[in-house]
C-alpha cells in the first residue's frame, strides 16, 4: 500500500472524471494508493477538506493557513486548537514560510507559522510545513517553537541537503513530490537518496506538480505511484520496499491516521 501524504482534493481538476471525485480516488486505489491526506490551506477551505475527509474512509485531513494565504485571514492558537479537535484532522497545516513568492508578508507568515507550531504542540499533533526560499527562518522557528515529540514534515521538499539534515535533526520528516522527477532536479535527487528510509514520505501535492511523464498536466493522487517508483529506483530498492517504508512512516508521524 502507498499513501499520498499531501494532496488538495478540494482543488483537483475533475473535467476528465465527469466532475466526480469518487472516480479519481478509485483510480488511485486501483494503483495501490490506500490513504490520502487532504491538506487545508485557509480558513475558507477548512469546511471543504473536513467534509471530503468525512465522506471517505481512507481520506484524512489537516487544517491550517498556507503562508501565501495569510491575507485571506489568520487563525490564532485557540482557533487552530478548536479546528484541530474535529474528527479526521490528523495534523495542522499547511503552514510555513514562502519568501519566493512573497516577502511583503514575511512578518505575518512568521506570526502565523508560530501560532501553528504552538497549537500543534499543545494538542499533540504534527505540523505540515511548506517552505521555499526561507531556509534559516524555517529551521529557526521550528527549533524555537516546535515540538520535538510530535514534530512534522517539510512537504514538497525542494531545498538543499543541509536543510534536510537540519530538519531531520529536529525529528522532522521529508516529503518528496513529482518535482524529484524533473530534469533539472539533480540536487533534489541527491536528497532523495540520502534521507533515511524511515524518515521519508511521498506526495503528489495535486493538482500541482505532476511527475514525469505527466509534467505540465493536472496532477492527481494516482500519480504518487510514479513518484514512489522513481525514488525507489534512485535508491536502488524495490517499489514495494519504498511503499511499505513510507506508509509506515506516515502512520508513525500521523498516529491519528492509523
Ligand atoms: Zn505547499
Ligand atoms: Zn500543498
Amino acid at each position: 500500500m502507498l499513501v499520498d501524504s499531501h494532496c488538495h482534493l478540494d482543488r483537483l481538476k475533475l473535467d476528465k472524471f465527469d466532475g466526480d471525485l469518487d472516480e479519481v480516488l478509485a483510480l488511485a486505489r486501483s494503483r495501490g494508493v490506500g490513504k490520502f491526506l487532504c491538506v487545508g490551506i485557509s480558513l475558507e477551505n477548512v469546511d471543504d477538506v473536513v467534509k471530503i475527509a468525512n465522506r471517505y474512509e481512507d481520506v484524512v485531513c489537516s487544517v491550517g493557513v498556507h503562508p501565501l494565504d495569510v491575507d485571506s485571514g489568520l487563525a490564532d492558537v485557540e482557533k487552530l486548537k478548536a479546528l484541530a479537535a474535529q474528527p479526521k484532522v490528523v495534523a495542522l497545516g499547511e503552514t510555513g514560510l514562502d519568501y519566493y513568492y512573497s516577502t511583503e508578508t514575511k512578518e505575518v507568515q512568521q506570526q502565523s507559522f508560530i501560532a501553528h507550531l504552538q497549537a500543534a504542540g499543545e494538542v499533540g499533533l504534527p505540523v505540515i510545513v511548506h517552505t521555499r526560499d526561507a531556509r534559516e527562518d524555517t529551521i529557526e522557528l521550528i527549533r524555537t517553537h516546535g515540538s520535538r515529540e510530535h514534530a512534522g514534515v517539510l512537504h514538497c521538499f525542494t531545498e538543499s541537503w543541509d536543510m534536510a539534515k537540519a530538519a531531520l535533526d529536529l525529528n522532522y520528516y521529508i516529503s518528496l513530490s513529482g518535482i524529484v522527477t524533473f530534469k533539472n532536479a539533480e540536487e533534489l535527487r541527491e536528497v532523495a537518496k540520502r534521507v533515511p528510509l524511515d524518515r521519508l514520505l511521498v506526495e503528489t501535492d495535486s493538482p500541482y506538480l505532476a511527475p514525469v511523464p505527466y509534467r505540465g498536466k493536472p496532477n492527481i493522487p494516482a500519480y504518487v505511484r510514479e513518484v514512489a517508483e522513481f525514488i525507489a529506483d534512485q535508491r536502488g530498492i524495490s517499489y514495494e520496499a519504498l511503499a511499505e517504508a513510507t506508509t509506515e512512516n506516515f502512520h508513525r508521524l500521523f498516529p491519528r491516521a492509523a
